[in-house]
């Protein structure tokens, strides 16, 4: 018979037939034992589908629009993607008008995989698992005030940080405050690749239209 001590630990328990884990204890105490245990050989199981798959995209700005909806940003949209810019490169995301110090949200389910922290680039990177299982990082470029850190766990209601304020605005030399927000294929070189792709070619190596994206992705 076998008694509650210490070196009664989970790996040793596991080695036993589900039906004697906990003999003796409380029937409800048991049970909870039993769920602890099927819970966490089933999240075990590597490849399974994370809970947190996106299933669901909404904007990056929840005022004054239907932000479950892709068309209610048209008056928004700034500049597109692949838009040739007089640096030489091709433009890597979508720029979307704000207002001063608005909100930025996640476009849903994922996790914080990286910050770049340098006025007026501050960027926050999330990373997005589609339902078929293939991982992408929605970008949002030219914050302030980050309120989320590396690793977290983001939904569609987690504001991440805001745009420029009037100042703030001024000293970027942007030509109108706004959001640059770019749905990428891979974290590699995330840190100013947008800046050295001057084809289109380039472009798509590291980045999905976010436009594309957007609309194959919400209501419309
Ligand atoms: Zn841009």
């Amino acid at each position: 018979m076998r008694t509650t001590n210490a070196v009664d630990t989970f790996e040793n328990r596991i080695d036993y037939p589900l039906a004697t884990v906990g003999a003796g204890a409380p029937v409800l105490a048991r049970r909870i034992c039993l769920v602890v245990l099927v819970v966490f050989f089933f999240s075990a199981i590597p490849g399974r589908a994370s809970s947190n798959a996106l299933q669901e995209v909404y904007l990056p700005f929840h005022d004054s629009l239907d932000f479950t909806k892709y068309s209610s940003m048209k008056n928004r949209l700034l500049d597109g993607y692949g838009a040739y810019r007089r640096a030489g490169h091709m433009h890597a995301g979508l720029d979307i008008k704000g207002k001063y110090d608005e909100k930025v949200y996640s476009i849903g389910d994922g996790t914080v995989a990286a910050i770049y922290d340098e006025f007026p680039y501050r960027t926050v990177l999330i990373e997005h698992v589609l339902v078929g299982g293939e991982k992408i990082y929605s970008g949002y470029i030219h914050l302030e005030d980050i309120e989320v850190g590396v690793g977290q766990t983001v939904d569609h209601k987690t504001a991440i940080g805001r745009l420029f304020s009037k100042s703030e605005h001024k000293k970027s030399k942007f030509y109108k405050n706004h959001l640059h927000f770019e749905i990428r294929k891979t974290m590699e070189r995330y840190r100013g690749i947008s800046i050295k792709c001057k084809t289109m070619e380039e472009l798509n190596r590291y980045f999905y239209d976010p436009s594309v994206f957007l609309r194959e992705h919400m209501k419309k």
